[in-house]
Protein backbone atom coordinates (compact mmCIF):
# COMPACT_ATOMS: atom_id res chain seq x y z
CA UNK A 1 0.00 0.00 0.00
CA UNK A 2 1.45 3.10 -1.08
CA UNK A 3 1.49 6.35 1.18
CA UNK A 4 -0.03 9.67 0.25
CA UNK A 5 3.24 11.10 -1.09
CA UNK A 6 4.19 8.06 -2.79
CA UNK A 7 0.96 8.01 -4.10
CA UNK A 8 0.86 11.73 -5.43
CA UNK A 9 4.73 11.58 -6.80
CA UNK A 10 3.39 8.54 -8.64
CA UNK A 11 1.07 10.34 -10.29
CA UNK A 12 2.75 13.45 -11.19
CA UNK A 13 5.73 10.99 -12.49
CA UNK A 14 3.39 9.72 -14.76
CA UNK A 15 0.60 12.39 -15.73
CA UNK A 16 2.36 14.55 -18.56
CA UNK A 17 1.60 18.39 -19.45
CA UNK A 18 -1.10 18.50 -22.32
CA UNK A 19 0.44 19.83 -25.82
CA UNK A 20 0.61 23.78 -25.78
CA UNK A 21 -1.73 25.37 -27.47
CA UNK A 22 -3.20 28.94 -28.17
CA UNK A 23 -6.60 29.71 -26.76
CA UNK A 24 -8.91 32.80 -27.29
CA UNK A 25 -8.20 35.55 -24.92
CA UNK A 26 -11.72 35.46 -23.54
CA UNK A 27 -11.19 31.69 -22.96
CA UNK A 28 -7.84 31.43 -21.16
CA UNK A 29 -8.94 32.38 -17.34
CA UNK A 30 -7.28 29.55 -15.39
CA UNK A 31 -5.01 28.62 -17.94
CA UNK A 32 -1.22 28.29 -17.24
CA UNK A 33 0.70 30.71 -19.75
CA UNK A 34 2.83 28.08 -22.12
CA UNK A 35 5.50 30.94 -23.14
CA UNK A 36 7.57 33.62 -22.32
CA UNK A 37 5.77 36.63 -23.25
CA UNK A 38 7.38 40.10 -23.97
CA UNK A 39 6.03 43.58 -24.31
CA UNK A 40 5.11 44.18 -28.14
CA UNK A 41 4.75 47.59 -27.87
CA UNK A 42 5.29 50.58 -25.73
CA UNK A 43 2.91 51.26 -22.22
CA UNK A 44 1.10 53.49 -22.84
CA UNK A 45 1.81 53.68 -26.59
CA UNK A 46 1.89 57.73 -26.78
CA UNK A 47 2.13 60.38 -24.96
CA UNK A 48 -1.11 60.90 -22.96
CA UNK A 49 -2.98 63.04 -20.36
CA UNK A 50 -4.05 61.88 -17.03
CA UNK A 51 -6.52 64.72 -16.64
CA UNK A 52 -9.02 66.97 -17.64
CA UNK A 53 -7.65 70.43 -18.57
CA UNK A 54 -5.49 72.33 -20.12
CA UNK A 55 -2.20 71.36 -22.19
CA UNK A 56 0.46 74.25 -21.96
CA UNK A 57 3.98 74.48 -22.26
CA UNK A 58 5.66 75.35 -18.75
CA UNK A 59 8.67 77.18 -19.60
CA UNK A 60 5.84 79.60 -20.80
CA UNK A 61 4.96 80.18 -17.17
CA UNK A 62 8.87 81.41 -15.40
CA UNK A 63 8.16 83.78 -12.64
CA UNK A 64 4.57 84.42 -13.98
CA UNK A 65 2.29 84.71 -11.20
CA UNK A 66 -0.39 84.05 -13.91
CA UNK A 67 -1.13 83.73 -17.71
CA UNK A 68 -4.19 83.94 -20.12
CA UNK A 69 -3.34 81.58 -22.91
CA UNK A 70 -5.42 81.41 -26.11
CA UNK A 71 -6.99 78.13 -26.23
CA UNK A 72 -6.47 76.12 -29.80
CA UNK A 73 -8.27 73.50 -29.75
CA UNK A 74 -10.05 70.38 -27.28
CA UNK A 75 -8.78 66.97 -27.73
CA UNK A 76 -10.47 63.92 -26.89
CA UNK A 77 -9.64 60.42 -26.11
CA UNK A 78 -8.90 58.72 -28.85
CA UNK A 79 -8.55 62.18 -31.33
CA UNK A 80 -5.22 63.73 -32.58
CA UNK A 81 -4.27 67.16 -31.93
CA UNK A 82 -3.79 69.24 -34.82
CA UNK A 83 -2.12 72.15 -33.41
CA UNK A 84 1.44 72.54 -31.80
CA UNK A 85 1.38 74.39 -27.80
CA UNK A 86 3.58 77.71 -28.30
CA UNK A 87 4.08 79.86 -24.86
CA UNK A 88 0.86 82.08 -25.43
CA UNK A 89 -1.62 79.23 -26.32
CA UNK A 90 -3.17 75.93 -24.49
CA UNK A 91 -5.28 72.86 -25.66
CA UNK A 92 -8.33 72.13 -23.51
CA UNK A 93 -7.41 68.23 -23.34
CA UNK A 94 -9.62 65.23 -21.67
CA UNK A 95 -8.00 61.83 -20.47
CA UNK A 96 -6.27 59.59 -21.76
CA UNK A 97 -5.84 61.83 -24.64
CA UNK A 98 -2.97 62.26 -27.15
CA UNK A 99 -0.64 65.57 -25.71
CA UNK A 100 0.05 67.83 -28.26
CA UNK A 101 3.29 69.14 -29.53
CA UNK A 102 4.93 71.25 -27.63
CA UNK A 103 2.92 70.82 -24.18
CA UNK A 104 5.19 69.27 -20.91
CA UNK A 105 1.96 69.96 -18.56
CA UNK A 106 -1.48 69.84 -18.41
CA UNK A 107 -3.05 71.72 -15.83
CA UNK A 108 -6.26 70.46 -14.03
CA UNK A 109 -9.35 72.23 -15.08
CA UNK A 110 -10.02 72.35 -11.40
CA UNK A 111 -6.74 74.68 -11.11
CA UNK A 112 -7.59 77.34 -14.22
CA UNK A 113 -10.29 79.92 -14.59
CA UNK A 114 -12.06 78.80 -17.88
CA UNK A 115 -15.77 80.47 -18.80
CA UNK A 116 -17.61 77.79 -21.27
CA UNK A 117 -19.49 80.54 -22.91
CA UNK A 118 -15.69 82.49 -23.72
CA UNK A 119 -14.01 79.26 -24.63
CA UNK A 120 -11.08 80.97 -26.49
CA UNK A 121 -9.13 81.74 -23.65
CA UNK A 122 -8.04 80.03 -20.30
CA UNK A 123 -6.24 81.45 -17.33
CA UNK A 124 -3.54 79.66 -15.26
CA UNK A 125 -1.71 80.57 -12.01
CA UNK A 126 1.66 79.70 -12.60
CA UNK A 127 1.91 77.65 -9.15
CA UNK A 128 -0.51 75.47 -11.23
CA UNK A 129 2.11 74.40 -13.80
CA UNK A 130 4.68 71.86 -13.29
CA UNK A 131 7.46 70.32 -15.66
CA UNK A 132 5.47 66.76 -16.94
CA UNK A 133 2.44 67.64 -14.34
CA UNK A 134 -0.16 64.79 -15.20
CA UNK A 135 1.42 63.74 -18.10
CA UNK A 136 2.18 59.70 -18.77
CA UNK A 137 5.20 59.69 -20.93
CA UNK A 138 5.25 56.73 -23.71
CA UNK A 139 7.23 53.70 -22.38
CA UNK A 140 7.06 54.78 -19.01
CA UNK A 141 4.67 51.64 -17.76
CA UNK A 142 6.91 49.35 -19.86
CA UNK A 143 9.26 49.73 -23.16
CA UNK A 144 9.08 47.48 -25.83
CA UNK A 145 10.61 44.14 -25.40
CA UNK A 146 10.97 43.99 -21.88
CA UNK A 147 9.47 40.39 -20.05
CA UNK A 148 5.43 40.83 -19.84
CA UNK A 149 4.76 37.90 -18.45
CA UNK A 150 6.49 34.30 -17.02
CA UNK A 151 5.86 30.81 -18.57
CA UNK A 152 4.11 28.73 -15.91
CA UNK A 153 1.78 31.77 -15.03
CA UNK A 154 -1.74 31.17 -13.79
CA UNK A 155 -4.35 33.43 -16.24
CA UNK A 156 -6.25 35.09 -13.47
CA UNK A 157 -8.27 38.45 -14.24
CA UNK A 158 -5.72 40.78 -14.01
CA UNK A 159 -3.35 38.89 -16.69
CA UNK A 160 -5.81 38.55 -19.05
CA UNK A 161 -6.29 42.50 -19.05
CA UNK A 162 -2.48 42.94 -19.37
CA UNK A 163 -2.57 40.40 -22.47
CA UNK A 164 -5.39 42.71 -23.43
CA UNK A 165 -4.04 45.92 -23.19
CA UNK A 166 -0.62 44.28 -25.21
CA UNK A 167 -3.53 43.18 -27.98
CA UNK A 168 -2.29 38.75 -27.26
CA UNK A 169 -5.65 37.80 -28.59
CA UNK A 170 -4.90 34.44 -28.81
CA UNK A 171 -2.50 33.44 -25.84
CA UNK A 172 0.15 30.38 -25.95
CA UNK A 173 -1.37 27.88 -22.91
CA UNK A 174 -1.69 24.70 -22.09
CA UNK A 175 -4.71 23.30 -22.42
CA UNK A 176 -7.56 22.43 -20.57
CA UNK A 177 -8.36 18.70 -19.63
CA UNK A 178 -11.33 16.71 -20.38
CA UNK A 179 -12.52 14.48 -17.55
CA UNK A 180 -15.32 12.11 -18.20
CA UNK A 181 -17.10 10.83 -15.13
CA UNK A 182 -18.73 7.99 -14.57
CA UNK A 183 -20.20 6.36 -11.37
CA UNK A 184 -21.28 2.79 -11.09
CA UNK A 185 -23.49 0.58 -8.98
CA UNK A 186 -26.81 -1.13 -9.64
CA UNK A 187 -28.23 0.89 -6.66
CA UNK A 188 -27.66 4.11 -8.41
CA UNK A 189 -31.15 6.04 -9.03
CA UNK A 190 -31.03 9.64 -10.96
CA UNK A 191 -31.13 12.90 -8.42
CA UNK A 192 -34.77 13.19 -9.64
CA UNK A 193 -35.99 9.80 -8.65
CA UNK A 194 -37.78 9.26 -5.69
CA UNK A 195 -36.38 6.49 -3.20
CA UNK A 196 -37.19 3.22 -3.63
CA UNK A 197 -35.92 0.41 -0.90
CA UNK A 198 -32.08 -0.68 -1.09
CA UNK A 199 -31.37 2.16 -4.23
CA UNK A 200 -29.63 5.79 -3.38
CA UNK A 201 -29.64 8.56 -5.15
CA UNK A 202 -26.16 8.99 -7.40
CA UNK A 203 -24.57 11.93 -5.53
CA UNK A 204 -20.90 11.58 -6.51
CA UNK A 205 -21.80 12.11 -10.27
CA UNK A 206 -22.45 15.78 -9.73
CA UNK A 207 -20.00 15.90 -6.98
CA UNK A 208 -17.31 15.36 -9.35
CA UNK A 209 -18.50 17.32 -12.21
CA UNK A 210 -18.27 20.09 -9.97
CA UNK A 211 -14.97 19.57 -8.36
CA UNK A 212 -14.16 18.97 -12.05
CA UNK A 213 -15.34 22.34 -12.94
CA UNK A 214 -13.77 23.78 -10.48
CA UNK A 215 -10.26 22.32 -11.10
CA UNK A 216 -11.06 24.19 -14.58
CA UNK A 217 -11.11 21.20 -16.24
CA UNK A 218 -14.09 20.22 -18.94
CA UNK A 219 -16.49 17.62 -17.32
CA UNK A 220 -17.99 15.14 -19.31
CA UNK A 221 -20.76 12.78 -17.41
CA UNK A 222 -21.04 9.62 -18.62
CA UNK A 223 -24.10 8.44 -16.68
CA UNK A 224 -24.49 5.17 -14.53
CA UNK A 225 -22.29 2.04 -15.41
CA UNK A 226 -24.23 -1.20 -14.07
CA UNK A 227 -22.54 -3.36 -12.27
CA UNK A 228 -22.39 -5.90 -15.30
CA UNK A 229 -19.31 -6.74 -16.98
CA UNK A 230 -20.47 -5.58 -20.74
CA UNK A 231 -21.89 -2.12 -19.57
CA UNK A 232 -18.94 -1.54 -17.32
CA UNK A 233 -16.49 -2.13 -20.08
CA UNK A 234 -18.78 -0.19 -22.80
CA UNK A 235 -18.82 3.01 -20.57
CA UNK A 236 -15.30 2.92 -19.94
CA UNK A 237 -14.27 3.06 -23.43
CA UNK A 238 -16.19 5.60 -23.83
CA UNK A 239 -14.17 7.53 -21.11
CA UNK A 240 -11.50 6.37 -22.23
CA UNK A 241 -11.35 8.50 -25.29
CA UNK A 242 -10.83 11.60 -22.69
CA UNK A 243 -7.82 12.95 -21.15
CA UNK A 244 -8.78 11.84 -17.85
CA UNK A 245 -11.76 9.16 -16.57
CA UNK A 246 -12.99 8.85 -13.39
CA UNK A 247 -14.94 6.02 -11.91
CA UNK A 248 -16.73 6.24 -8.60
CA UNK A 249 -17.19 2.64 -7.22
CA UNK A 250 -16.51 -0.69 -7.65
CA UNK A 251 -12.43 -0.78 -6.62
CA UNK A 252 -12.84 -2.21 -3.39
CA UNK A 253 -13.26 -6.20 -2.22
CA UNK A 254 -16.71 -6.42 -3.09
CA UNK A 255 -18.59 -9.73 -5.11
CA UNK A 256 -19.33 -6.93 -8.04
CA UNK A 257 -16.33 -4.52 -7.47
CA UNK A 258 -15.11 -5.00 -11.09
CA UNK A 259 -13.71 -1.71 -12.01
CA UNK A 260 -9.69 -2.67 -11.95
CA UNK A 261 -10.23 -5.90 -14.01
CA UNK A 262 -12.34 -4.11 -16.46
CA UNK A 263 -9.64 -1.39 -16.96
CA UNK A 264 -7.16 -3.89 -17.54
CA UNK A 265 -9.28 -5.92 -19.88
CA UNK A 266 -9.36 -2.42 -21.83
CA UNK A 267 -5.53 -2.06 -21.59
CA UNK A 268 -5.09 0.59 -18.73
CA UNK A 269 -2.01 -0.31 -16.95
CA UNK A 270 -2.37 0.03 -13.30
CA UNK A 271 0.16 2.31 -11.39
CA UNK A 272 -0.97 1.61 -8.16
CA UNK A 273 -4.14 0.54 -5.97
CA UNK A 274 -4.85 1.00 -2.42
CA UNK A 275 -3.32 4.02 -0.17
CA UNK A 276 -2.38 4.15 3.13
CA UNK A 277 -4.85 6.77 4.17
CA UNK A 278 -8.88 6.94 5.53
CA UNK A 279 -11.13 7.89 3.76
CA UNK A 280 -9.72 6.85 0.37
CA UNK A 281 -7.85 3.41 1.28
CA UNK A 282 -9.88 1.66 -2.15
CA UNK A 283 -8.35 4.39 -4.53
CA UNK A 284 -6.98 2.83 -8.03
CA UNK A 285 -4.77 4.58 -10.75
CA UNK A 286 -3.32 3.77 -14.28
CA UNK A 287 -2.62 4.63 -17.43
CA UNK A 288 -3.72 4.23 -21.10
CA UNK A 289 -1.59 4.47 -23.74
CA UNK A 290 -2.16 4.21 -27.56
CA UNK A 291 0.54 5.63 -30.04
CA UNK A 292 -1.18 9.30 -30.33
CA UNK A 293 -3.65 9.36 -26.73
CA UNK A 294 -3.30 8.69 -23.34
CA UNK A 295 -5.50 8.75 -20.86
CA UNK A 296 -4.57 9.01 -17.31
CA UNK A 297 -7.46 6.80 -14.82
CA UNK A 298 -9.07 7.05 -11.78
CA UNK A 299 -11.07 4.41 -9.95
CA UNK A 300 -12.76 6.47 -6.82
CA UNK A 301 -14.29 4.77 -3.85
CA UNK A 302 -17.87 4.75 -3.75
CA UNK A 303 -18.25 6.19 -0.60
CA UNK A 304 -18.89 10.10 -1.33
CA UNK A 305 -16.65 11.80 1.06
CA UNK A 306 -13.92 8.75 -0.07
CA UNK A 307 -14.44 10.26 -3.52
CA UNK A 308 -14.18 13.77 -2.25
CA UNK A 309 -11.33 13.36 -0.41
CA UNK A 310 -9.68 11.55 -3.16
CA UNK A 311 -10.27 13.87 -5.91
CA UNK A 312 -9.34 16.92 -3.49
CA UNK A 313 -5.60 15.33 -2.84
CA UNK A 314 -4.85 13.16 -6.17
CA UNK A 315 -7.35 14.06 -8.97
CA UNK A 316 -6.81 17.56 -8.80
CA UNK A 317 -2.88 17.27 -8.35
CA UNK A 318 -3.49 14.75 -11.77
CA UNK A 319 -5.33 17.81 -13.65
CA UNK A 320 -2.85 20.57 -12.44
CA UNK A 321 0.38 18.60 -14.03
CA UNK A 322 -2.02 17.97 -16.85
CA UNK A 323 -2.65 21.91 -17.49
CA UNK A 324 1.12 23.26 -16.72
CA UNK A 325 1.29 23.91 -13.23
CA UNK A 326 4.40 24.43 -11.86
CA UNK A 327 3.92 22.71 -8.30
CA UNK A 328 0.87 20.41 -9.16
CA UNK A 329 0.52 18.58 -5.55
CA UNK A 330 -1.91 20.08 -2.85
CA UNK A 331 -0.08 22.76 -0.73
CA UNK A 332 -1.41 22.65 3.28
CA UNK A 333 -1.50 25.07 5.22
CA UNK A 334 -1.17 24.70 8.75
CA UNK A 335 -4.23 26.05 11.14
CA UNK A 336 -4.97 25.89 14.59
CA UNK A 337 -7.41 23.59 15.72
CA UNK A 338 -10.23 24.79 17.64
CA UNK A 339 -11.57 21.53 19.06
CA UNK A 340 -10.32 18.29 20.78
CA UNK A 341 -10.59 15.18 18.60
CA UNK A 342 -10.03 11.76 18.71
CA UNK A 343 -9.66 9.63 15.74
CA UNK A 344 -9.16 5.91 15.92
CA UNK A 345 -7.39 3.47 13.55
CA UNK A 346 -3.84 3.79 12.16
CA UNK A 347 -4.09 5.63 8.79
CA UNK A 348 -3.65 8.90 8.17
CA UNK A 349 -6.78 10.47 8.47
CA UNK A 350 -8.18 13.65 6.36
CA UNK A 351 -11.24 14.96 8.44
CA UNK A 352 -13.57 17.27 7.09
CA UNK A 353 -12.97 20.66 8.20
CA UNK A 354 -14.53 24.27 8.78
CA UNK A 355 -11.47 27.02 8.17
CA UNK A 356 -11.82 30.20 8.99
CA UNK A 357 -9.30 33.39 9.08
CA UNK A 358 -9.23 34.73 12.37
CA UNK A 359 -7.55 37.51 14.49
CA UNK A 360 -4.70 34.64 15.45
CA UNK A 361 -4.28 32.87 11.91
CA UNK A 362 -6.42 30.49 9.86
CA UNK A 363 -8.42 28.21 12.64
CA UNK A 364 -9.71 24.63 12.08
CA UNK A 365 -12.71 23.37 13.63
CA UNK A 366 -13.41 19.61 12.34
CA UNK A 367 -16.94 18.94 11.54
CA UNK A 368 -19.39 16.54 13.30
CA UNK A 369 -18.36 13.82 10.86
CA UNK A 370 -19.18 10.06 10.68
CA UNK A 371 -16.65 8.59 8.25
CA UNK A 372 -16.66 7.90 4.64
CA UNK A 373 -20.46 7.25 3.63
CA UNK A 374 -20.86 10.85 6.18
CA UNK A 375 -21.92 12.74 3.07
CA UNK A 376 -24.68 15.21 4.92
CA UNK A 377 -21.73 16.52 7.51
CA UNK A 378 -19.54 17.75 5.08
CA UNK A 379 -21.88 20.24 4.00
CA UNK A 380 -20.28 22.54 6.94
CA UNK A 381 -16.83 22.03 5.85
CA UNK A 382 -14.86 23.82 3.49
CA UNK A 383 -11.66 21.97 3.61
CA UNK A 384 -9.73 18.92 5.51
CA UNK A 385 -7.07 18.66 8.20
CA UNK A 386 -4.76 15.81 8.42
CA UNK A 387 -4.75 13.99 11.49
CA UNK A 388 -1.53 11.34 11.79
CA UNK A 389 -1.45 8.14 13.74
CA UNK A 390 0.58 9.07 16.02
CA UNK A 391 -0.71 12.28 17.17
CA UNK A 392 -4.77 10.57 17.51
CA UNK A 393 -5.68 12.90 20.02
CA UNK A 394 -5.19 16.45 19.18
CA UNK A 395 -6.08 19.20 21.40
CA UNK A 396 -7.17 22.84 20.68
CA UNK A 397 -4.59 25.14 20.08
CA UNK A 398 -2.52 22.17 18.00
CA UNK A 399 -1.70 23.13 14.73
CA UNK A 400 -2.47 21.09 11.73
CA UNK A 401 -1.84 20.61 8.25
CA UNK A 402 -4.90 21.70 6.57
CA UNK A 403 -6.18 21.69 2.89
CA UNK A 404 -8.75 24.08 1.85
CA UNK A 405 -11.59 23.10 -0.59
CA UNK A 406 -13.70 26.06 -1.14
CA UNK A 407 -14.01 30.17 -0.61
CA UNK A 408 -13.17 30.65 3.07
P1 LIG B 1 -18.48 0.74 -3.76
O1 LIG B 1 -17.12 1.41 -3.76
O2 LIG B 1 -19.01 0.56 -5.12
O3 LIG B 1 -18.41 -0.52 -2.99
O4 LIG B 1 -19.44 1.71 -2.99
C1 LIG B 1 -19.22 2.06 -1.65
C2 LIG B 1 -20.41 2.78 -1.10
O5 LIG B 1 -20.57 3.99 -1.79
C3 LIG B 1 -21.71 2.05 -1.22
O6 LIG B 1 -22.48 2.29 -0.09
C4 LIG B 1 -22.35 2.68 -2.45
O7 LIG B 1 -23.75 2.55 -2.46
C5 LIG B 1 -21.89 4.10 -2.32
N1 LIG B 1 -21.83 4.73 -3.63
C6 LIG B 1 -21.25 4.22 -4.71
N2 LIG B 1 -21.38 5.01 -5.77
C7 LIG B 1 -22.07 6.09 -5.34
C8 LIG B 1 -22.52 7.28 -5.99
N3 LIG B 1 -22.30 7.49 -7.29
N4 LIG B 1 -23.21 8.17 -5.25
C9 LIG B 1 -23.42 7.94 -3.93
N5 LIG B 1 -23.01 6.85 -3.28
C10 LIG B 1 -22.34 5.91 -3.98
MG1 LIG C 1 -20.51 -0.47 -6.07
Amino acid sequence: MLTVEEALTAIIQHVVPGTATTTPLADSLHLILAEDLTTPHDSPPFDKSMMDGFAVASNGFQNAEKKTLRVLETITAGSLPTECIAPDTASRIMTGAFIPDGADCVVPIERVIFDETEPQDVTIAGDAVRAEGNILRQGILAETGQPLMKFGTLLEPQHIAVLAEFGVAQVPTFQRPTVAILATGDELLPIDQPLVPGRIRNSNEPMLVSQALRANATAIPLGVAKDKREDLRSHINAGLKHDFLLLSGGVSAGTLDLVPSELAAAGVKQVFHKIEMKPGKPLWFGQLKTSDHSCWVFGLPGNPVSSMVCFELFVRTALRKYAGWPQPAPQPTLARLTKSITVKGGRPTYFPCHLRLSDEGLEATPVAWGGSADLRSTADANGMCLLLPESRSVAPGDMVATICWSAM
